[in-house]
């Protein structure tokens, strides 16, 4: 099949008004290009900020949001026609492969790199359409407790704490803190244990430090009744405790939030490094001589080369990942209803817009 017609899904018109249901344009891949069948989207803080905090997105409203997506090619131009009936995961961040960053190693900042949702239409819809470049591939035969839609989340909230954690260099010497135990950190917890360190995790929410004692941290403080020096107390005992002889704490910060930003500052010790995984658009005060005195290390990611998935989903399917716990599916007609209820924090785990049955023609 050469293009897809009837796709629907819902945009947003303006910042702030509740996302609305549209028609798709018919989707015709380009010879590079691929539609894909998204079976499930899940919905990232970057939504959020885009939907109702006035981040603005690259390409003009209206716009399909959702760049957390899995699915099925239904429909490939001609050089992309090995991609056809594959299931995959659509990376977040796709970038040109061709420029001067691309050519560094530097995909990442890609200047011409391609996000769904944000350079063009999304995955909160029935069909996107998105370059072959980068696609993941996904085995046929899943895991038992693993399913394509639930995937969808390796395309950011799993593929961005990882490049966070594989640029540090974590491994079975260091002791590492993960900030935030929420739709990211919780997968942060689950591959910083894989790798072999020793891991604390703070956050505010009790079930949520209770989880991540399940699947992977040795030590859950609860940041909404320690203050900082109690957590830098019990932190420093942790190390001494973990014998791991890695030089410098290694911190991320993973909940998005200016308190949480401040508390991993906080931590940072002679030698340090801070990943910044979370966004938020406020600010926070920092003194950030503290970088020089300690001769720590602070780093953000955007995103993960696409090089990078194979080795994450691969995390999944081996079960160093557990995503079921963490995520929860939503009907895509509930698109509206979700967003408000993951702004205001109404949502436990990462949300997930699944297309019912299709009844699009092809
Ligand atoms: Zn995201
Ligand atoms: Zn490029």
């Amino acid at each position: 099949m050469t293009s897809v017609n009837g796709a629907y899904g819902f945009r947003l018109v303006a910042p702030g008004a509740a996302l609305q249901p549209c028609e798709l344009p018919t989707l015709s891949p380009g010879s590079d290009e691929v539609v894909v069948q998204v079976a499930g989207c899940g919905v990232c803080h970057t939504d959020i900020g885009f939907a109702f905090d006035g981040v603005p997105t690259r390409h003009a409203l209206p716009l399909v949001l959702g760049h957390e997506i899995s699915g099925w090619v239904v429909a490939a131009g001609e050089n992309a026609a090995a991609w056809l009936r594959r299931s995959v995961i659509v990376p977040a961040v796709i970038p040109c492969g061709s420029c001067p960053a691309c050519r560094a190693g530097r995909a990442t900042i890609c200047r011409q790199q391609f996000m769904p949702g944000n350079d063009g239409d999304g995955g909160f819809a029935t069909h996107v359409l998105v370059p072959s470049r980068g696609l993941c591939a996904v085995p046929e035969s899943l895991p038992s407790g693993v399913t394509l839609e639930i995937l969808s989340v390796v395309a950011d909230a799993v593929t961005t704490p990882y490049e966070a954690i594989r640029r540090a260099n974590l491994g079975a010497e260091d002791v590492t803190v993960i900030v935030g135990a929420g739709g990211v950190g919780g997968f942060g917890v689950q591959i910083a244990a894989a790798l072999g360190a020793a891991v604390a995790v703070i956050d505010i929410d009790r079930e949520r430090l209770d989880l991540a004692t399940r699947h992977g941290a040795s030590l859950a403080l609860d940041a909404s009744t320690t203050d900082l020096k109690g957590l830098k107390t019990a932190v420093r005992t942790f190390v001494k405790e973990s014998g791991r002889k890695g030089i410098g704490l290694k911190v991320f910060e993973m909940s998005g939030t200016p308190a949480g930003q401040a508390t991993a500052f906080g931590l940072l010790d002679h030698g340090a490094y801070l990943g910044i995984v979370g966004f938020t658009p406020k600010p926070v005060e920092l003194r950030l001589s503290n970088l020089m005195a300690f001769d720590a290390t602070a780093r953000g990611n955007w995103g993960c080369p696409p090089d990078q998935y194979p080795g994450a989903l691969q995390m999944v399917l081996t079960g160093k990942i557990a995503l079921a716990p963490y995520v929860e599916l939503h009907p895509l007609e509930e698109a509206p209803a979700v967003l408000d209820a993951v702004a205001n924090h109404a949502v436990r785990r990462r949300a997930i817009l699944q297309p019912g049955p299709s009844i699009v023609k092809h």
